[in-house]
């Protein structure tokens, strides 16, 4: 198990204790092995956690498990036949796991016809299955989709390195920017996505409770967006981050300074 990862696999952990997993799940991120550990911890036959060793553990790590079925597509569209053999997949009787599980990496792919047909599929989704879909582009999900799903969100934990929250504050408050190599600029609006999802969770429950990074509670108690400026400021973070292989590094770092200003 990945330690960045352990407060999501902890809760799980809890919620599969006292019996609290949910249908649906959106995974906000693009981690598609964190998301098969939160299936072998709802599945194995060993441990509390998951053991990596028995038939389950191994069947999903493997991705050939009867009861997990994966629609991982890259760049092309999820239509609607693949909601249909989704379907089919649901109604068929667990093979050898307590929770079936449906997982769609780059949901954001569905066409309009397939999110249509999909919102039934969430809607009428059989007992002991789950519905795991994943994307880092939630912008572009259909919005009935995403409020029929509990959110997760996945931290950019393996990606902060090199910037800390000092460097990220200096940056909100002055929007001066001096970055010429991609992957640093990658790695810091990805922390910059970090920071505003904990601003708008701070906002939306006044608490510092469901913070993901703890050390950005000195950030974003000096913050003062307000909630839908904050959501804005996420929504085109999230579209800098998806084009960043694409763009000029001049130019995403002028579109930074642009989404801080309000
Ligand atoms: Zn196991």
């Amino acid at each position: 198990m990945e330690d960045k990862n352990k407060e999501i696999i902890d809760y799980f952990y809890f919620l599969n204790k006292h019996n609290r997993i949910n249908a649906s799940y959106f995974f906000c991120g693009n981690n598609l092995e964190l998301v098969l550990d939160i299936v072998k911890l709802v599945n194995c036959a060993e441990s509390e956690y998951f053991c990596d060793n028995c038939d389950n553990c191994i069947k999903i790590s493997r991705r050939i498990h009867p009861d997990i079925l994966i629609v991982d597509s890259d760049k092309s569209n999820i239509k609607i036949e693949t909601v249909r053999e989704v379907q089919k997949f649901l109604h068929f009787k667990n093979f050898q796991s307590r929770f079936k599980a449906l997982i769609i990496n780059n949901a954001h792919l569905f066409t309009e016809a397939a999110s249509n047909a999909f919102l039934k599929t969430l809607e009428e989704s059989p007992s002991n299955s789950m519905i795991i879909l994943v994307s880092r582009r939630p912008d572009l999900m259909l919005p009935t989709i995403l409020s029929r799903c509990k959110k997760i969100y996945i931290p950019y934990h393996e990606e902060n390195k090199g910037f800390s929250f000092t460097d990220i504050l200096e940056f909100i408050k002055k929007k001066e920017i001096n970055m010429r190599d991609r992957k640093s600029l990658s790695v810091f609006v990805a922390n910059l996505i970090s920071v505003m999802r904990d601003y708008i969770s701070f906002r939306i429950y006044t608490s510092t409770e469901n913070l993901i990074n703890k050390g950005s509670y000195e950030i974003i108690t000096t913050l003062d967006y307000s909630l839908s400026e904050g959501q804005r400021i996420l929504d085109d973070l999230l579209r800098i981050y998806a084009a960043i292989d694409n763009v000029n590094v001049n130019l995403a770092c002028n579109l930074l300074k642009l989404t801080f200003q309000v």
